[in-house]
């Protein structure tokens, strides 16, 4: 979720507001004077259900909090979400970038910490135990040396005293996260009698460390919080030392855990890396994709796999998507459906699979472990298996095939149509159109239906919407559940549209940015007109919503008939528009009935009605237009 949604989420607009405009109550509707311009009757309306508010005075105008806050503070969107964030207590990462030299400081005290648990490890008395885990591991000495393995002692301020000694700051040992600050505003170590990972870029600069627990602690695994050198969710475990291999071999072995790089470099493996964990996420791949197209996970999808997919969804955004699992709607009336756990992780997992399989120019290939076990375990046994499992990988698209059917008897009517719902959105994402018939073909001859008739199904399928679509009414209600709460699928294919295709800009027809309901989508809409390329529309934008620009830009869509679907979002944002408002007045009418509203204000409510209502029904006789015009084509 992005912080402009967290910020949504904990707001209120209805607290907001109050601070501005004495709010009256009745229903679901509240309504005031409005602020932005002067009157004597109130036509200012606050929507708590949609977070939303509208003037039908003068104004006539409306949007969500931050158009609020921006009309009434006259701040830009940066210093508005500033200010709300603020009051929802969410912190903004400050993405201004550190200088290079206080980056090149974090390295060298990560460096020196390195060397201090490694000289441990090797030489000290106390790692006695950490010493017989290693060799319980069967790893050697070059192994530990190349890896720079390393021992935590158990101590309060062991790497603390040491680092100070040879002359870092504190607060250099606090921003490389070495240290925590207690609640007095002591620190010490971090990390305390655990087998020490140093985690380095592709250059080999220690960034940060993993530690596994030497007795029953918990977490079993710890890391480096993230700090301006480290971030978990685009660090690759082992990479500097893979990254040759995975040259060479124009091949990577993505795996899950420190120690089965480790034992893949041991036996001459040296093409593997870790997501450390995690699923892999998109900015690993990303990162990767300079050194190879071709990527095998070999990670177990179907148990443990399933575990750290859910791990991931929660991590990767430093734990705001919880958050959205966890927070109740604000809503008491309306909670959201309950979350069957199981059900939610295979939803996750699809969805990976989707996003996985959407990713353009990169073969992602899925090695099947032997159940219950790791691929350092298969190593060890006999480096042959591992070979075979190897060349043994299915491409992901067709593993999933196979996990689909597997328990399927497509004889059946039902298991057919239920094939084509699960499979029909993950070949609709594929970007290269080759492979993509590849699969339409296979789904075909696999269900018995004619490929046409597939084909026709999958151009109906909107790649932001068909996952919806497809799903049953449960998972419907689970997907629900888990996007963030104000996102709008429409809008944000209309952006995606926009910004992946530049010549649509040369149109004549555009929507109006008010049919953003958005403030971000909104201010997205507007500085794209100002500017030509994606660069500079990223340093018109703050900072807080270029993350989101990129996932925009990546969404990937259908490569056909772009200036129809264009058209079509006009007119859909429109008619969503224009049926927000409809709703909105019509709750405002009823608010001003019950209120006891003058005849005048009532009757001004109408009349903008009517006005609504003409309007609306221009969009359907356009829409009416389109569809008989694409009939006639045939
Ligand atoms: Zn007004």
């Amino acid at each position: 979720m992005s912080v402009v949604d967290e910020v949504k989420q904990r707001i209120d607009i209805v607290e907001v507001v109050n601070q501005y405009v004495r709010l009256t109550k009745s229903g679901r509707t509240l309504r005031g004077l409005c602020p932005f311009h002067s009157e004597k009757h109130p036509s200012f309306f606050v929507y708590p259900e949609q977070q939303s508010w509208h003037c039908f005075g003068a104004c006539n105008t409306g949007g969500d909090v931050f158009s609020f806050i921006m009309k009434k503070e006259g701040t830009d969107f940066g210093e508005t979400l500033r200010l709300l964030a603020q009051k929802a207590g969410v912190t903004l990462s400050t993405k201004s970038e550190p200088k290079a030299k206080e980056k090149d400081r974090l390295y060298q005290v990560n460096q020196a910490a390195a060397q201090y648990f490694h000289d441990l490890l090797l030489r000290s008395p106390e790692s006695e135990k950490a010493r017989s885990y290693v060799a319980s591991r069967g790893l050697s000495l070059k192994t530990v040396t190349e890896f720079q393995l390393g021992f935590s002692p158990n101590k309060w301020e062991g790497l603390k005293q040491h680092l100070l000694d040879i002359g870092y700051t504190e607060a250099e040992l606090s921003t490389a996260g070495l240290v925590i600050e207690s609640e007095g505003g002591e620190t010490h170590d971090r990390f305390r009698n655990r087998l020490m990972f140093p985690i380095c870029d592709i250059r080999g600069q220690i960034t940060g460390f993993g530690a596994r627990a030497l007795d029953d602690s918990s977490p079993k695994y710890l890391n480096s919080p993230q700090t301006p050198n480290f971030d978990k969710s685009s660090s690759l475990y082992g990479i500097n030392l893979a990254k040759a291999a995975i040259r060479q071999q124009n091949m990577v072995v993505i795996v899950e855990g420190y120690m089965d790089t480790i034992t893949a470099h041991q036996n001459g493996f040296s093409n593997v890396v870790a997501s450390m964990g995690t699923s892999v996420t998109e900015k690993q791949v990303g990162a990767i994709k300079r050194l190879t197209k071709n990527m095998v996970f070999a990670f177990d999808f179907d148990t443990a796999g399933k575990e750290a997919m859910l791990q991931a969804e929660r991590t990767s955004t430093e734990a705001l998507d919880k958050d959205t699992i966890a927070l109740p709607y604000r809503d008491p009336n309306r909670p959201p459906p309950p979350l069957d756990e199981a059900q939610v992780r295979q939803d996750q997992k699809r969805q990976r699979i989707v996003t996985y399989a959407g990713i353009p120019d990169v073969e992602i290939k899925v090695l099947i472990l032997p159940e219950g076990k790791d691929p350092d375990d298969v190593i060890k046994e006999d480096a042959k298996i591992w070979r075979n499992l190897l060349e043994e990988a299915l491409p992901i698209v067709d593993y999933t095939f196979n996990m689909v059917t597997a328990k399927l008897d497509l004889n059946t009517a039902k298991d057919k149509s239920s094939a084509v719902d699960k499979l029909l959105p993950i070949i609709a994402e594929i970007k290269d159109t080759v492979r993509q018939a590849h699969y339409l073909q296979k789904l075909a001859r696999l269900v018995n239906v004619t490929e046409r008739n597939l084909e026709a199904a999958s151009k109906r399928i909107k790649p932001s919407q068909g996952r919806r679509q497809a799903e049953e009414p449960r998972q419907e209600a689970i997907a629900q559940a888990l996007r963030p709460v104000f996102s709008s699928p429409l809008e944000e294919y209309c952006l995606a549209l926009l910004l992946q295709h530049p010549e649509l800009k040369g149109l004549s027809q555009h929507p109006l940015p008010e049919h953003f309901e958005n403030s971000e989508n909104r201010e997205i809409f507007v500085a794209w007109q100002k500017v030509d390329d994606l660069s500079s529309l990223k340093e018109e934008l703050d900072p807080a919503i270029r993350e989101y620009v990129d996932y925009l830009v990546t969404k990937s869509l259908l490569p056909n008939q772009i200036e129809e679907k264009y058209a079509d979002c006009i007119l859909n944002l429109r008619k969503e528009f224009l049926r927000s408002l409809e709703a909105k007045r019509e709750a405002a009418l009823a608010l001003e009935a019950e209120l006891g509203g003058t005849a005048a204000e009532l009757a001004k409510l109408e009349e903008q009605g009517i006005e609504v209502s003409v309007q609306l029904g221009e969009v359907f006789a356009e829409k009416g237009r389109k569809v008989r015009s694409k009939g006639g084509e045939k």
